[in-house]
């Protein structure tokens, strides 16, 4: 606590105790220490963690069995006896439920699902062998296609899609027909250097013009093993002349993914204006897969999306979008918003093999 108070750089001590503390940093951001004991370490980390709505509902419950729940123990309202937790587990074993995930806590039924047993199978981390949406310096990425898979696969994966931007979003530089027929060769040549136990994909992330029409034509696309569909101009189109144009790249046969859907940038850029049931309908419709993007700026598809988009029986790609070797990193963000949207490993196309994806993709050619 003396150490956390006495830092060099640091706005205001909001408070200075044995167990508890804050500061607020030069950035405003307000940071707590909190030192209990290690057997009270369940009860602390429950309380902090997850929302206010999940945790009110937990005391609720403790409640009921004539306890009152806080940082450092469940208390008897009877006698002020404490049971201590050391562990989070110990805490819903209490309260006669399983173990309910951090991303979960949300009072958005996880807790009437725990009473039933019917929590989801979350998708995790390690499920993820797969990343779809890859750029390299033929437009504005940072690394060549072979370095690009050599990072994702020091990083555990099986299999990249390099998708480079298209000739209107001249910004990233984006490929004309020409060198996206050129690309192909680089493609290959990574594959092949990779080896067998890595498969480099050919895509490409075309843009969605301002008139709904794509960059490159169908004969083209047709020939990619990945299309991905962006919007990255006019975004700012009312919703009837935007749906329309979303949706024509949706049912567009070649595209298998769209790619940051609703286009929000955090904290400032807000979403497109679009109808997300109607969008959510048609990608179920036709099989169009949606993106839920890991950049930290984008988490597009967001949470309440992802659970809505699966209800109604759409497959999710979780992609990073790296531009660089570190941005693959950016997938446990993607893993944590496809978590708070309950999402199972059966939702998310990048836990597949790559010859149950490719056979996939390939479902509107064959
Ligand atoms: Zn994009
Ligand atoms: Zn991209």
């Amino acid at each position: 606590m003396y150490y956390f108070v006495h830092q060099d750089r640091f706005e205001s001590i909001l408070g200075h105790g044995p167990t508890k503390s804050s500061i607020v940093l030069l950035n405003g951001i307000q940071v707590d220490l909190r030192v209990l004991s290690p057997e009270r370490w369940g009860t602390l980390l429950s309380y902090f963690t997850g929302s206010k709505q999940h945790n009110v509902r937990l005391r609720e419950l403790a409640i009921k069995q004539g306890l009152s729940l806080n940082e450092h123990a469940f208390v008897s309202l009877e006698d002020e006896t404490e049971t201590l937790c050391a562990e989070e587990t110990s805490v819903y074993e209490i309260l006669g439920l399983p173990y309910i995930p951090p991303t979960l806590r949300e009072d958005r039924g996880e807790i009437e699902a725990a009473f039933l047993g019917e929590l989801p199978q979350l998708v995790e981390r390690n499920d993820i062998i797969l990343d779809l949406h890859v750029h390299s310096t033929w437009s504005d990425g940072h690394l060549s296609i072979l370095q690009m898979a050599q990072a994702a696969k020091r990083r555990g994966l099986r299999c990249i899609a390099i998708t480079d931007h298209t000739v209107s979003l001249g910004i990233a530089r984006g490929l004309n027909l020409n060198e996206l027929r050129r690309q192909k060769r680089e493609v290959k040549d990574a594959n092949e250097a990779m080896g067998p136990d890595f498969t480099v994909l050919h895509g490409t992330e075309v843009e969605i013009k301002a008139d709904g029409t794509l960059d490159f034509p169908d004969e083209d696309l047709a020939d990619l093993d990945v299309v991905i569909a962006s919007v990255h101009s006019s975004l700012r189109q009312p919703r009837e002349v935007i749906m329309p144009r979303l949706i024509r790249a949706i049912a567009n046969l070649h595209v298998d993914i769209i790619a940051h859907p609703t286009g929000r940038l955090l904290p400032s850029r807000p979403p497109m204006d679009l109808d997300l049931e109607e969008v959510f309908r048609a990608a179920a419709r036709w099989g169009t897969i949606l993106e839920i993007n890991s950049n930290p700026s984008r988490l597009d598809l967001r949470d309440s999306h992802v659970r809505r988009a699966i209800e109604l029986g759409v497959k999710l790609a979780i992609n990073t979008d790296a531009h660089n070797e570190e941005h693959y990193d950016f997938m446990h963000y993607g893993v944590a918003t496809a978590q708070r949207g309950w999402a199972s490993p059966a939702d998310v196309i990048n836990t597949w093999s790559v010859n149950d994806l490719l056979s996939y993709l390939a479902r509107d050619v064959t």
